[in-house]
């Protein structure tokens, strides 16, 4: 079998085996359904407790504040339809322009639904513009929702969420951050930062796909999005997904007690493949902010070559990252996040991203170096652009 070096992790990350561990019984043992009478779901319930007390403690929330989902897509759209509907449209929606879809698909739901939102922009290294946030809070007359991520999955620039909190506080807005790259690297104290709703997804932190977590502050208005049962104190209704959410609970424990030893590795690791990579290439930008970005995360611009051709010479050689535009329709489209930061046209769409993690060895980041040159020199000799020429484009 082929040698497979992941680092698309940003993606999605491999189970822990401590989380599969604690996951087994309840699949065979421990199958009762927390909501029923009998004490075989009653202790199903108590084990339910005990994981969201782990959750909480991993964000520094209070258990009660903790509301089980399927993803982090359902804890965005939650946050998000779920204050809009409960506030009306007299709510007023800012956002950024780096997040994710999972937040801008239905932040422009609402605006084509009639509610007043706003996308703010970013600068060269993808750091948010405060001055925009405080001038677009400063004009709004009703509630105000406010939607930034805590880093961004594509560059891994993380925002200064906890001045953000403040901002919203000051102008009595409720503020949301799409936590879901931050989980498992960066401290979550959602106390200390003042954050109101906060969503989370488990398997990119060594939990399995299919369960995420939105915290909502005890006190924050919204309706719920799932309706049915009583789950989740009605504010998500359906059978917890009772395994995953011990998984889930399991790999909040392992982040909090390992995550600072873990992180400085995974720093060093993702230092020396910036330093090689920029040591062996010409032509190459790193994209985001240096000085504040998640320690796994590596954006980087080849000029004149397509992310795509990269990243499938890469998969050839069992090396595994993501680009950062999308084939859709047969046109390549860049990065929302690449565009929204003005990076030169030659260089948008040659950016991809390796993301690490705590599996990841340094013998497969020197093999990266060995293999990634060779690709980048061939595939510049294969380009009809280079140095020199003067390349220009629409990039809508
Ligand atoms: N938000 C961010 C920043 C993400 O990176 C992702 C996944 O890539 C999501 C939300 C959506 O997560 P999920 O696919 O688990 O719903």
């Amino acid at each position: 079998m082929q040698k497979i070096v992941y680092l698309d992790n940003n993606a999605t990350t491999r189970v822990a085996p401590e989380v599969r561990d604690v996951m087994r019984p309840f699949f065979d043992e421990l199958y009762g359904n927390p909501s029923s009478m009998h004490s075989f779901g009653g202790q199903v319930a108590k084990l339910l407790d005990r994981a969201r007390e782990e959750v909480a403690r991993f964000i520094n929330a209070e258990p009660e504040e903790i509301v089980f989902t399927s993803c982090a897509t359902e804890s965005d759209n939650t946050a998000i339809r779920g204050t809009a509907e409960w506030y009306g449209r007299d709510l007023k929606v800012i956002t950024t322009a780096v997040e994710h879809p999972a937040v801008l698909q239905p932040v422009r739901r609402l605006r084509a639904a009639g509610y007043e939102t706003v996308e703010l922009p970013v600068d060269g290294l993808g750091r948010l513009d405060l001055d925009a946030l405080g001038r677009e809070l400063a004009s709004a007359r009703g509630p105000k929702l406010v939607s930034a991520m805590w880093a961004n999955n594509e560059t891994g620039t993380v925002f200064p969420v906890g001045r953000i909190a403040e901002m919203c506080r000051e102008h009595g807005a409720v503020f949301h951050t799409d936590a879901v790259q931050a989980a498992g690297k960066e401290k979550i104290d959602v106390k200390a930062a003042g954050i109101d709703m906060l969503s989370m997804s488990g398997h990119k932190f060594h939990a399995p796909k299919g369960i995420g977590i939105l915290f909502v502050r005890k006190g924050v208005k919204l309706k719920p999005f799932m309706l049915g049962g009583h789950q989740e104190k009605t504010r998500r209704a359906g059978t917890e997904n009772v395994p995953y959410i011990m998984g889930i609970a399991k790999a909040c424990e392992l982040s909090r007690t390992g995550m600072e030893a873990e992180n400085a590795e995974i720093a060093a690791l993702r230092d020396r493949l910036e330093e090689g990579i920029l040591a062996s290439c010409p032509d190459v930008r790193v994209n985001g902010d240096r000085g504040h970005r998640l320690a796994n995360t590596l954006n980087v611009s080849f000029e004149y070559v397509e992310g795509e051709a990269i990243a499938y010479r890469l998969s050839d050689l069992g090396i595994c990252i993501s680009t950062g535009s999308a084939c859709a329709s047969g046109s390549l489209d860049p990065s929302h996040v690449i565009r929204a930061m003005g990076v030169p046209f030659t260089a948008v769409h040659g950016s991809v991203r390796f993301s690490l993690s705590r599996y990841t060895t340094r013998e497969e980041i020197d093999y990266v170096l060995e293999k990634l040159p060779p690709v980048i020199a061939e595939l510049r000799r294969l380009s009809p652009f280079g140095p020199g020429d003067v390349v220009s484009g629409t990039l809508e």
